[in-house]
């Protein structure tokens, strides 16, 4: 009898747990139900993935690094790695940071600030990366640095929790009170009202491409047979967490559905776009990362897997953790990095800013539209993006860069905006799946 209800229960809570992947892949699935005569493409065309790099500032201990290492990624000039890469990259920054471990935007060198500016405006950085270490961090510091960038007018959208800081705003990997109201570190409501959209507070996942259908396949492809018995734990310690997520964890619900962003609710009740992202690195998440760990997590077989899943990626990694080589970028990383750049210009893979991927990826998963098929013509006819968190918006131009629909052969396609014929619609040859698309260009 009581095995007969054992096994009751185990089925019930298989086909419960089944049920709900299932459901969660489904709606990946139908946003993107290129069986449509009219579909949305994930990403801009000719793409078929997107991942950010996401360096935090931690060791970090002069300006010239900062720089140097910034220069090689974003541009094409030469630095003491070699060529630039030319990426579409973005650093994060502190106000507050013990001296000995990283500049920050109060370094007593006067020239670090000006520098953190002009990087800010120019968009070289998109993120705070948490106020910094401050050992006596008080509300007072948020509000100071808070004043400062409003007159300076320096926009940050995404907040970035850094390892155990008191002005954090995670509860279980990152321990912060900055959400605490009772806290004298409590500083949520002026830093959202601020402009913060985005958090991350501490959630790292091991699968390679979010917002794609999980699999069997998604946890067996963090096998690697060069360390076969650390790879295994790495499968089983991911598939537990996302079953822990399926069943309602809080803290694994983002692993329950590999969805790249969710809304959190803080400690003081307001709502954020909380993110993830990715480290798979076979010592385990975090244990490498650093300058040489992102050799790994950027391997060819993992680009080649985010290709084929066609999923977004956010990668988790510190350039400036570079202790003991020659270079501040170490060579393996370098050769990495590059053939990463090379999957950006061959039209392989979407590589932009941490900030322009969560808004992207905000856009098309709350947007609304529809089509109309005429006689010889179709019309795209683009509505608001239903935001949960501020509400219904009309899409601008540039809200919409990028954005891609699979459209009939030889159909003439106009895409509308607000009542308005947009323009600078342009039309693609077929892609890897042999369909015709037109993409919105900026400008
Ligand atoms: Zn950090």
């Amino acid at each position: 009898m009581v095995g007969l209800v054992l096994s009751c229960v185990m089925v019930a809570v298989l086909c419960y747990y089944f049920g709900a992947v299932w459901q969660t892949n489904s709606e990946f699935r139908k946003r993107y139900d290129a069986r449509k005569e009219v579909a949305l493409r994930k990403f801009p065309y000719p793409y078929r993935a997107g991942l950010a790099i996401s360096s935090d500032c931690d060791n970090l201990e002069t300006l010239a690094e900062l720089v140097e290492i910034q220069t090689f990624m974003s541009t094409k000039e030469m630095t003491s790695m070699g060529r630039g890469l030319g990426l579409d990259f973005a650093y994060n920054f502190f106000f507050f940071e013990p001296v000995e471990e990283a500049i920050s935007y109060y370094h007593p060198d006067g020239q670090v600030a000006p520098t953190l500016r002009k990087l800010i405006r120019a968009g070289d950085i998109d993120a705070i990366h948490s106020f910094g270490k401050k050992k006596d961090f008080v509300r007072e510091d948020a509000v100071r640095a808070i004043q400062e960038m409003r007159r300076e007018r320096l926009e940050i959208e995404v907040w970035i929790d850094h390892t155990q800081a008191i002005d954090n705003l995670g509860d279980d990997v990152t321990f912060g009170e900055g959400d605490h109201p009772e806290s004298a570190a409590y500083h949520a409501d002026l830093t959202l009202a601020y402009g913060i959209n985005f958090v991350w507070m501490g959630r790292i996942s091991m699968l390679v491409g979010q917002v794609a259908p999980i699999g069997i396949g998604s946890f067996m492809s963090l096998f690697d047979k060069q360390h076969a018995l650390a790879s295994c734990k790495n499968i089983g310690k991911e598939l537990a967490k996302n079953v822990l997520g399926v069943f309602g964890s809080g803290k694994y619900a983002i692993h329950g559905t590999n969805d790249l962003l969710k809304i959190s609710e803080l400690d003081d009740g307001q709502k954020v776009y909380e993110f993830v992202r990715f480290d798979n690195h076979w010592k385990g998440v975090a244990a490498e990362d650093n300058a040489r760990g992102l050799e790994y997590l950027i391997s060819e077989r993992n680009l080649g897997r985010l290709k084929e899943v066609g999923g977004y990626m956010i990668v988790y990694t510190h350039l400036g953790k570079n202790k003991g080589y020659d270079s501040f970028i170490p060579e393996g990383t370098i050769t990495a990095l590059r053939h990463l750049a090379e999957e950006g210009e061959s039209g392989a893979i979407y590589i932009t800013k941490t900030s322009k991927l969560l808004n992207y990826y905000l856009a098309q998963k709350y947007l609304e539209w529809s089509y109309e098929v005429g006689k010889d013509s179709i019309r795209i006819v683009i509505g608001n993006i239903n935001d949960p968190l501020a509400g219904e918006i009309m899409p601008s131009k540039e809200d919409l860069e990028g954005f891609t629909f699979y459209v009939p052969v030889n159909t003439p396609t106009e895409i509308y905006v607000g009542g308005q014929r947009m323009n600078g619609v342009v039309r693609n040859r077929a892609d890897h799946t042999g369909k015709e698309s037109v993409t919105i260009k900026e400008g």
